[in-house]
């Protein structure tokens, strides 16, 4: 899983300079972009070819996945979070187990259909790859929103959501590299797969999160403190480690700098600013949604970060 997104797109924007012996990236001139030196006429003119036939081919259909990717993938997604739920043992079976096989499965398929392919739209099998491509897609976009309007028990609603975020990352990568195919020349390439690699990284760590709460879940008992949440994990964990008695403000604020540290100074806040944080560190109890915790929390920063504050 740790693999999404490994491949590559058999696809050539750039020649070989006489002068430097590397590959340069075909522009608007037909000359080396570091040294000027002419390169090769037909090299250059058989590379503007294919990618005018590429975008003829294969542009418009691009745009408008690109275009329903934005309306489906840009965050903060948003989750429903009223109607009646499955059971958390069939949501569990029937959605989780599932969408996480659906991650997988894209994966494997989309480098599939871009390792068996050159894109010249010449080739008999090139469009019918393209079409499966989009499908592929077009029908992962529409699992993220399925997901979204899917309401899960309170037991695997972190995870849920969670995995609803990996998903949406993971589709977002796959059509920023899709990309590639109807790009103009090697800047738009980079520009797009950097996007690609943004989107997998994203897709990885909700991965990991998502995991991280199922393991958790695992092995906790069911009628234990502890909920399918990463932060109940932190609240509770303290609470059970303090004996369940007050603790001294240094230690509270203690908590809370750990348990935010990914909040840009918080680590460095004074212990009487950083217990104010407490009540949203036990309420992330409750929110089970660690992205949900940060916001929050990220929110009583401003105010704690306000003139009258300080
Ligand atoms: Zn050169």
């Amino acid at each position: 899983m740790s693999d999404i997104g490994e491949y590559s797109f058999n696809l050539v924007f750039s020649a070989l300079c006489p002068n430097c012996n590397e590959l340069r990236p075909v522009k608007g001139s037909d000359k080396c972009p570091i040294c000027s030196a002419l390169l090769d006429v037909n090299t250059v003119a058989a590379i503007r070819k294919s990618i005018h036939k590429r975008r003829q081919a294969f542009k418009v259909r691009l745009s408008r996945l690109t275009q329903r990717m934005h309306e489906v993938t840009d965050g903060p997604l948003e989750f429903k979070s009223q109607g009646m739920p499955l059971k958390p043992e069939d949501h569990f079976t029937n959605v989780i187990v599932p969408a996480k096989q659906a991650l997988l499965s894209l994966d494997e398929d989309v480098a599939r259909i871009v390792n068996s392919q050159d894109w010249n739209p010449d080739q008999p099998n090139c469009i019918k790859a393209f079409t499966k491509l989009i499908r592929l897609l077009d029908d992962a976009l529409a699992a993220v929103t399925a997901l979204q309007e899917t309401m899960p028990p309170l037991d695997w609603r972190a995870v849920h959501r969670e995995l609803t975020r990996a998903t949406a990352s993971s589709v977002r990568g796959h059509i920023f590299m899709t990309l590639t195919i109807s790009a103009l020349d090697a800047d738009e390439v980079t520009k797009v797969q950097t996007n690609g690699t943004l989107a997998f990284a994203d897709a990885k760590e909700h991965i990991k999160r998502a995991n991280g709460i199922v393991e958790l879940a695992m092995r906790l008992p069911a009628d234990g403190p502890f909920q399918a949440d990463g932060s109940l994990d932190i609240a509770s964990l303290t609470w059970s480690s303090i004996g369940n008695k007050s603790i001294p403000i240094t230690r509270g604020a203690e908590i809370v700098r750990k348990a935010f540290s990914q909040i840009i100074g918080v680590s460095t806040l004074p212990d009487e600013q950083a217990v104010m944080l407490l009540p949203t560190l036990a309420l992330g109890a409750r929110a089970i949604d660690h992205t949900m915790v940060v916001e929050l929390a990220t929110s009583l920063r401003e105010i704690l970060d306000s003139p009258e504050n300080t």
